[in-house]
């Protein structure tokens, strides 16, 4: 009682401190500023924290405040904006009255979907995953805690932003809608749920790709979303119908924001005897064989938390990310990287992430030794580049079983796993697969 007594009335002195700090830190900022270039730069001190952060192709204010928990007005007055609409690429803005109490440093990872949460006395982990509809176990992932009972006052805890909309927003009979994420980067894989009141079934749509409904409980249901990485940063609907016994139809339409990924772009140079390998009917052929694959649907998720990484610790080496923009032979046509590419010699092993089925496994031209194991609910995960192949088609898969071995095979520079994950047919980032448990 006393404890958190003394936390308020610590956490009421920042705040009057706060307008003199951020006074005295806005004069000193521009002589540092250069030495805080890159973005975004935390400085983990007793005192207020001002973030310099670098805007990003495809932020807006409002995607930037979401982040950093702070309103517009918060980020029009500090960086002294005329018009709050035109922000540039590259250009520094000032982030106010981020608070930090004594602590070990904290890693202050910028994901644009993720928002921060100082606990307060009297909050639990528990009650802190009710207020962000999250589960507990996410929370504890999410910011590395291994004990749910022992969470400090004035810790920052990173969660997601997501929304939930309850029935007096909702027509009958959808009870509860929400979204892990309403702003949501390219390449992400999204997860709606939906409560219903009575038997009845939901189906929907996104972008034209057909969503699974998974029934985790009684009129209880979730479904994933695949954002393209190339898809226009705008607001889409998402369309849920409710098909009640009757046979009557009921529609929501949710708007989803999409904004542009923190991807970086590269230009591909290929002699002319590999271009000759990309051979537009050899690469459709290829990737229709694949397609005709991953279009089809098991009726429930194989695999159960976050995925492992397909390499061994030792060998961990991330090469290329997920939506790198790619330009090959300097010409105009964009397409983007479907994968995350770990590097490593001929022979590494390479392993299950998750739990599956293996539904392809052989030699192809552009892939080269190629696995594709089946998770469920419409998501794939390939390994291409094999130097051996070490499953059958049709095998169960554990996470941590051994699948085949890196190589060079197929349209390669040099040995690499290319390890890639398909969610409706869309390549998602597999990253966000580890670092989170979905849904
Ligand atoms: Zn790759």
């Amino acid at each position: 009682m006393r404890k958190s007594l003394q936390a308020r009335i610590m956490m009421m002195n920042w705040k009057t401190s706060l307008r003199l700090w951020a006074a005295l830190i806005y004069c000193l900022i521009w002589s540092i500023a250069p030495a805080l270039a890159d973005s975004p730069q935390v400085e983990n001190d007793q005192q207020p924290i001002i973030i310099i952060y670098t805007v990003q192709p495809g932020d807006t204010l409002l995607s930037i405040a979401l982040r950093y928990n702070l309103t517009l007005t918060d980020i029009i007055r500090a960086n002294n904006l005329s018009d709050a609409d035109f922000i540039f690429p590259g250009q520094q803005l000032i982030l106010p009255g981020i608070i930090l109490p004594s602590l070990p440093s904290i890693p202050f990872i910028s994901s644009s979907s993720d928002q921060v949460h100082m606990v307060k006395p009297g909050e639990t982990l528990f009650s802190i995953a009710e207020l962000y509809q999250m589960s507990v176990n996410d929370i504890m992932l999410l910011n590395n805690l291994t004990d749910p009972y022992f969470i400090q006052i004035g810790r920052i805890l990173k969660v997601r932003s997501s929304l939930v909309l309850r029935s007096s927003q909702l027509d009958y009979p959808f009870t509860t809608v929400s979204l892990s994420e309403p702003i949501v980067m390219q390449g992400r894989t999204l997860v709606v749920r939906v409560a219903l009141a009575e038997a009845a079934t939901v189906s929907g749509t996104f972008m034209e790709q057909p969503l699974f409904f998974y029934q985790n409980g009684p009129q209880q249901f979730w479904s994933l979303i695949a954002i393209h990485a190339l898809l226009e940063p705008n607001i889409y609907p998402l369309t849920l119908i409710a098909t009640l016994p009757d046979g009557k139809t009921v529609t929501k339409v949710q708007e989803v924001q999409v904004i542009e990924g923190d991807y970086s772009t590269e230009t591909i140079w290929l002699d002319n005897d590999r271009s000759g390998l990309l051979a537009p009917e050899l690469v459709q052929q290829e990737q229709q064989k694949l397609a005709q694959v991953w279009s089809q649907v098991s009726p429930r998720p194989w695999w159960e938390g976050p995925f492992w990484y397909p390499v061994g610790s030792d060998s961990l080496r991330i090469t290329s990310n997920f939506g790198t923009r790619r330009h090959y032979n300097g010409g105009s046509k964009l397409s983007f990287h479907g994968g995350t590419d770990f590097g490593g010699g001929v022979g590494v092993p390479i392993y299950a992430p998750a739990a599956g089925r293996v539904v392809l496994a052989e030699r192809l031209t552009v892939r080269g030794n190629a696995v594709l194991i089946d998770h469920g609910l419409g998501l794939y995960s390939g390994y291409w580049h094999q130097s051996q192949i070490a499953v059958n088609t049709g095998q169960e898969v554990q996470p941590g079983d051994l699948i085949g071995y890196i190589g060079d095979t197929g349209l390669v520079t040099g040995p690499h796993l290319h390890w890639e994950m398909r969610l409706n047919g869309v390549a998602v980032s597999p990253l966000q697969w580890v670092r989170e448990s979905i849904p």
